[in-house]
């Protein structure tokens, strides 16, 4: 193995879920996630072989020693942890052991450097470059470590760099390219904005001959973002029908997340209505009309009206199959506009970033739990 890429906070050894630093909607373990997802990705595409943390399996230590630990059983050449910052203040900075080597060094000013331009933030500290004692992660591991801090979550400005579209993922290549130097890998990585990109960072497919997560795990991953009881009913009531229609069921759940605050609701509908996805009904209407929406007799048949509703869009079934999965609004204009997760945007709801949203807020962060 060549690196390993540690995730910032996450499921601790007790079980109990560490989000990070948190923050006007921003969650630090759920933001890195994103950067590691593009990192791994740009790295392996250069042909380097990379552990980031979901290959540790759930439950493992994820911070500090639990990763170094594992670093140093991989015997890789260097060893990465992302995180963002918090407690006021704004930019970039890598935190190194003082007794790095040079090499790490200018390869961690390179990380800091890649990321600010990517960003538009200030560099902090020297030039980007924190050397710290101290924090078990860099005094632990054997080989060249860092920890990347990409941005702080409390602060107005780095919120806005972090949330621009694709930021996080151009964050991760940033961090890639300066890493594939430091290893001497000669490659092109291509930024994640440009179209030609890897395709992972953006396409998150609909359609899925199976899931995409452990159903069992997607509890727990509901349970860390403290969901009402029902949201449980919600998953195994459409898990299942979401394979059997063709669809990712991790992707049903994230967006029944996203549609129903992890099942408090708060919104013009409430529980009562077994609608896991604000689906109107066929005449529709306005918004903030909770008659404008379908009312399901159960969770069962609402939530098949989602996936079927989901599959439409995502073009994995017809719209008369869509209609005799209890979908009211299987329109043919819909059929087949959004393959993909990010596609769902300025579609399925008018927010452009409304699918964008959903895989990177929830999805990804779903996947690794
Ligand atoms: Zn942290």
């Amino acid at each position: 193995m060549d690196a390993y890429i540690g995730i910032g906070h996450g499921l601790k050894p007790d079980g109990v879920f560490d989000p990070g630093a948190t923050s006007n909607g921003l969650e630090e373990h759920d933001l890195a996630v994103s950067v590691v997802d593009a990192y791994a990705d740009a790295m392996r595409a250069a042909g380097v072989r990379v552990e980031d943390e979901s290959h540790s399996g759930s439950g493992h230590d994820p911070n500090f020693i639990g990763s170094a630990r594992r670093a140093n059983e991989l015997r890789v050449k260097y060893a990465d942890e992302v995180h963002f910052n918090a407690g006021g203040g704004t930019g970039v900075e890598v935190l190194v052991h003082p007794r790095s080597s040079a090499a790490n060094k200018k390869a961690c000013r390179g990380i800091a450097a890649g990321i600010a331009e990517v960003l538009g933030l200030p560099l902090r500290r020297d030039r980007g470059l924190f050397l710290a004692t101290g924090f078990g992660f860099l005094t632990g591991t054997n080989m060249p470590s860092a920890i990347i801090e990409v941005a702080f979550v409390d602060t107005a400005a780095d919120r806005r760099a972090i949330r621009r579209k694709d930021a996080l993922e151009d964050v991760g290549v940033a961090i890639a390219r300066a890493r594939l130097e430091f290893l001497g890998v000669k490659a092109d990585v291509a930024p994640a904005t440009s179209s030609d990109g890897p395709a992972s960072f953006r396409s998150v497919p609909i359609a899925a001959g199976g899931p995409t997560a452990d159903r069992r795990r997607v509890h727990r991953w509901a349970d860390s973002k403290r969901c009402a009881d029902v949201f449980h009913d919600i998953i195994d009531a459409g898990w299942e029908q979401a394979g059997d229609i063709g669809i990712d069921a991790a992707v049903f759940v994230a967006q029944a997340a996203k549609e129903t605050g992890f099942g408090r609701f708060g919104g013009v509908i409430d529980a009562t209505f077994h609608n896991s996805c604000g689906l109107k009904t066929a005449a529709g209407g306005e918004n903030d009309d909770p008659d404008a929406h379908m009312r399901f007799p159960d969770w069962e048949r609402g939530t098949r009206a989602h996936c079927a509703h989901l599959a439409l869009y995502a073009g994995a079934i017809s719209t008369a199959e869509a209609r005799r999965l209890g979908d009211p609004r299987a329109f043919a204009s819909i059929q087949g506009v959004a393959p993909t997760v990010p596609e769902l945007g300025g579609k399925w709801a008018p927010d452009p970033s409304y699918g964008r949203s959903i895989a990177r807020d929830l999805l990804r962060p779903l996947r690794r739990f």
